[in-house]
């Protein structure tokens, strides 16, 4: 059942009730007219007062300056990787400098490389993503088209504590899974992106936040869909847009405008983390993070459970289905990396992590 159910997915995740009930009353009647949203033209004019109120919405929380444009395109983080050297780089002859800090940079830099000469910014991290190297051993070049970052790591946890800083160059942000977690100087950015489907919505949008002076830009052969000009112009109803994401995300910007903003939600973010955090540094080892405490993402936190100081999969089997007996599912790390992966999103409460963190206690000492 949903009430006794904590969703601690890396996405699709966890929307918050107030949302999915509101929403459920709608699937059959939009707002009394007789017809559900997805039964919604988006040519009507409640779609065009819904969609602009969401770009508005985004506007207001992020405090998003008025020179950038509030996008929506379809396809994902994934379009994307394609859609940024598309848009910002005249040809396949331009760098563009990438920080790989984990799976997800990692595959926006091997997409890059249909497109881009793809210049990697730290020297390929042995034994896996757990730092950031130091701003002196970054490898940037001056007049790169653009230097590429991801937030947060949604799989190997690491999270800039700030975005980098590259000088002059465009800076694009992947903000997919720590979008709206924190507040974010979008001011310093070229470009930040987010899928919806993590901490505002559901997938099938994604939200591209965009300088203005670098719409039109793109390549001529750029597939119409993700050119960003044809995008801002259309005010993102260029083709039919996906309508029900839309409306979901609206859902969840208001949601998080009533429960304070974006500055609530760092508030949260902090606390939650720190009940989770608090367990695992007081477990002797028992529990163990690989990334470096000052990279170490607040919202999307692997970790390992140690005997003897070696990764144990059967007790991270147990961990995982004695957490399930107690309606605290999708806990299973990404299959890359193995062990425990936790995800405070948005929607995740304080009471639901403290919940998590006195399972992880007893469990530790019942079974170290
Ligand atoms: N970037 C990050 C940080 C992600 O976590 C994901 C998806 N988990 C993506 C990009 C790709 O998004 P999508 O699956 O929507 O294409």
């Amino acid at each position: 059942k949903r009430e006794n159910t904590i969703n601690f997915s890396p996405g699709p995740a966890a929307l918050p009730d107030e949302v999915v009930r509101e929403a459920r009353e709608n699937v059959m009647n939009y707002k009394g007219l007789g017809l559900g949203v997805m039964e919604l033209s988006h040519r009507s004019p409640e779609y065009t007062a819904l969609n602009l109120q969401t770009q508005d919405l985004l506007r207001s929380l992020l405090h998003i300056p008025s020179n950038y444009q509030v996008l929506f395109q379809q396809g994902g983080g994934t379009a994307q990787f394609a859609a940024i050297p598309l848009n910002l780089t005249p040809s396949e002859d331009t760098t563009a400098d990438y920080f790989i800090t984990g799976m997800w940079s990692q595959k926006a830099a091997k997409e890059g490389e249909k497109f881009v000469k793809v210049n990697h910014v730290l020297s390929k991290a042995d034994g896996g993503y757990m730092t950031i190297p130091e701003q002196s051993q970054w490898n940037l070049t001056p007049g790169a088209g653009f230097v590429y970052y991801c937030a947060n790591e949604t799989v190997h946890g690491v999270e800039f504590p700030e975005p980098p800083d590259v000088g002059s160059v465009p800076l694009v942000c992947d903000a997919s899974s720590n979008f709206l977690t924190r507040p974010i100087d979008i001011a310093k950015h070229a470009v930040v992106y987010a899928g919806a489907q993590k901490n505002v919505g559901c997938a099938g949008v994604t939200v591209v936040i965009v300088r203005e002076d670098l719409l039109g830009k793109c390549r001529p052969y750029t597939p119409v869909v993700l050119d960003y000009a044809v995008t801002a112009k259309a005010k993102s109803v260029y083709n039919t847009p996906p309508v029900w994401s839309v409306y979901i995300l609206n859902l969840v910007l208001k949601w998080i405008q009533k429960h304070g903003g974006v500055e609530a939600m760092e508030r949260n973010r902090v606390a939650k983390f720190q009940s989770l955090i608090s367990v695992i540094d007081q477990s002797g080892g028992f529990y163990r993070i690989p990334v470096e405490r000052r990279f170490c993402s607040h919202v999307n936190i692997p970790f390992r459970i140690t005997v003897a100081g070696e990764a144990n999969s059967d007790l991270e089997a147990k961990f995982l289905s004695d957490a399930a007996a107690l309606g605290l599912v999708q806990l299973k790390g990404h299959r890359s990396v193995g062990g425990i992966r936790v995800c405070l999103y948005n929607a995740i409460s304080c009471e639901d992590v403290q919940k998590l963190a006195s399972f992880m206690s007893h469990f530790m000492l019942q079974n170290r």
